[in-house]
């Protein structure tokens, strides 16, 4: 038994493989695709999800509490799994928070943040007693009248856009102009008028990216987050309760990606716990991440329908494609596309021994998984695995595109 590697061998995805085949939760793929009843579909893996939970914890100071994004990946089962490890949920829509209101998660540890918030939602998310990240000056006001609407006092963070961005991220979600959060100039006006609402402040929330493998910066981020709350703490009237600080810890994807150093984030993280003690007495930190709880515990499986060779290149045919996992084609917001790790995942014992392209079953070019990959011979029906497909995959794919059936998902 060893771990599976996918093509380019530099990420050790955490699957085991048992006689040439990955496996999942110990179910080897051939038996998996016969449970399923179809391919393609998507696996996760608990324990990979709760191990790496408890990574985190190990090395992570005592006071910082763990909330799930669950837009990474929605699945209820998934959910609930990560119900039981982590301290709280954060939601972008009535639609995820109808998923963590099936769980036995306190509604105290749930925030709804996200641009665009309608009425029926803020009410939804009152009437559930979570706390909302306020985007806007005009959110706040519609909040406070769903609140007297509801005879409710709202619990409120307000998310604030900072003047600065977490350098090497692979997506920015702060600094310069954003729709997400108050510019941190406006922020001091809002808190007054958090005063003249008679809504309960909790505190803020700042997301300054996402994706992010640099260590070094992602400390420099947290430690001016933490100081961007105690300069703002000034002009509130209550006491910061939470400070949500994102994260954005990210995930090898591509050749060349080293994961990240998490030793190093925890040594920076300790590092500024002193200031938070000091400066902010009562807040709860919370760090806030998807991907890097279940990015690693998902693959994508998918069946060889064709093999064909034009003008000498070769092509796998697969039964899969983008409109399941758009981000594996890389149309889901990279720059230049890369290929995901890849494996065929019944000859995980084989040698590489040919180049090819494994594409999906979409009358698009932009339907490729995997370009030009040193992959084992291979036959139709052989499975192919795309790794580090646990976020951002199914429910980020167009998956209506063409019509073909939506893929399957499993935890194991
Ligand atoms: C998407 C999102 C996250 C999770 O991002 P990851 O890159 O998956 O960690 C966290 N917080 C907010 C506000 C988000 O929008």
């Amino acid at each position: 038994m060893n771990e599976a590697t996918g093509s380019g061998r530099q990420i050790n995805s955490g699957f085991q493989v048992v006689d040439g085949s990955i496996t999942v939760g110990g179910v080897p793929l051939a038996r998996l695709a016969a449970r399923v009843g179809a391919t393609p579909f998507f696996a996760y893996d608990r324990r990979l999800i709760s191990e790496r939970v408890e990574s985190l914890r190990r090395v992570l100071p005592a006071e910082i509490h763990l909330s799930y994004a669950i837009k990474a990946n929605p699945m209820p089962a998934v959910v609930q799994h990560l119900a039981g490890l982590v301290d709280g949920f954060d939601v972008a829509s009535a639609g995820e928070l109808k998923t963590v209101l099936d769980t036995p998660m306190m509604r105290e540890r749930v925030s709804f943040a996200g641009p665009g918030k309608r009425q029926y939602e803020l009410k939804q998310a009152l009437a559930a007693g979570v706390t909302v990240n306020v985007e806007s000056g005009h959110e706040l006001d519609r909040l406070a009248e769903a609140g007297r609407s509801l005879g409710v006092v709202p619990r409120v963070c307000l998310r604030i856009n900072p003047d600065f961005d977490l350098r090497a991220s692979g997506m920015r979600m702060g600094g310069g102009a954003k729709q997400f959060g108050i510019d941190l100039e406006e922020a001091p006006a809002v808190l007054g008028r958090c005063r003249e609402l008679g809504v309960d402040f909790q505190g803020f929330h700042v997301y300054a990216g996402s994706q992010n493998l640099n260590a070094e910066a992602i400390c420099q981020t947290l430690g001016q987050i933490i100081d961007l709350a105690v300069s703002l703490s000034e002009h509130a009237t209550a006491g910061v309760r939470q400070l949500n600080m994102g994260g954005g810890f990210g995930i090898p994807y591509f050749a060349g990606n080293q994961p990240l150093d998490l030793a190093a984030v925890a040594d920076g993280l300790a590092a500024l716990m002193s200031r938070a003690h000091d400066r902010l007495p009562e807040a709860r930190l919370v760090l806030e991440l998807g991907r890097y709880f279940v990015g690693e515990a998902g693959i994508y499986v998918c069946r060889i329908v064709d093999r064909k060779v034009s003008r000498g290149q070769i092509f796998l045919v697969t039964d899969g494609g983008l409109h399941h996992h758009l981000a594996a084609s890389g149309n889901f917001g990279q720059v230049a596309r890369r290929n995901f790790p890849v494996a065929v995942g019944n000859r995980m014992d084989q040698p590489s021994s040919e180049t090819v392209s494994v594409v999906g079953c979409l009358c698009t070019p932009l339907d490729l998984l995997a370009d030009k990959v040193e992959l084992p011979g291979t036959e139709v029906g052989d499975f192919i695995v795309i790794f580090q497909s646990g976020a951002y995959a199914m429910t980020a794919s167009p998956k209506d595109f063409l019509s073909h059936p939506s893929p399957i998902e499993v935890l194991l």
